[in-house]
């Protein structure tokens, strides 16, 4: 049973990166993509973030084709020897408001084999007011924008998971 998620600094960048990407471009667009590391004692390492490619990305929703996806999985898995964990994707703010919570669409995994363990919906908004600190969230700002991580359990509900990352915010 998954207790908890630890990012390692790479991924935390990685995660970050790809939601101001996204916010940056044209009508801002959703990023997503998968996470790679090792569950043990209950916690969830995410050793590696790596932003997929493919897919429809607007700024509400990004779709894949799954046995694209699969296959891209796959080959990560092999080529870092780590674990598939699930996959991340961003929210953007939309007329100032944005949400770190599972929509329905958001909770059909990505990948099914192998299977997906959790999720992690990183939020994006430009705002200037402080990021309280939370139990539940990786919250941080920089370059002008504010973010929130939120994780959830695939395999028990979409139980919100407290995630942590090596990175100071
Ligand atoms: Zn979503």
């Amino acid at each position: 049973m998954i207790k908890r998620i630890t990012l390692s600094e790479n991924a935390t960048d990685t995660i970050i990166n790809a939601a101001v990407r996204g916010y940056e471009a044209p009508y801002k667009e959703e990023r997503l993509g998968i996470l790679l590391g090792r569950v043990s004692g209950g916690i969830a390492l995410v050793k590696r973030a790596v932003v997929y490619r493919g897919g429809e990305r607007t700024r509400t929703s990004a779709s894949v084709d799954p046995y694209k996806f699969e296959l891209r999985v796959n080959a990560l898995q092999e080529e870092s020897g780590l674990d598939f964990l699930g996959s991340f994707h961003t929210h953007n703010e939309i007329n100032s408001s944005f949400s770190s919570a599972l929509s329905e669409a958001d909770k059909t995994p990505l990948c099914d084999d192998p299977p997906s363990l959790i999720e992690i919906i990183a939020a994006i908004w430009a705002n200037n007011a402080s990021v309280r600190p939370s139990r539940y969230y990786f919250q941080g700002s920089g370059g002008g924008y504010r973010y929130r991580f939120a994780g959830y359990d695939y395999q028990r509900g979409f139980r919100i998971l407290p995630i942590y990352s090596r990175i100071a915010c």
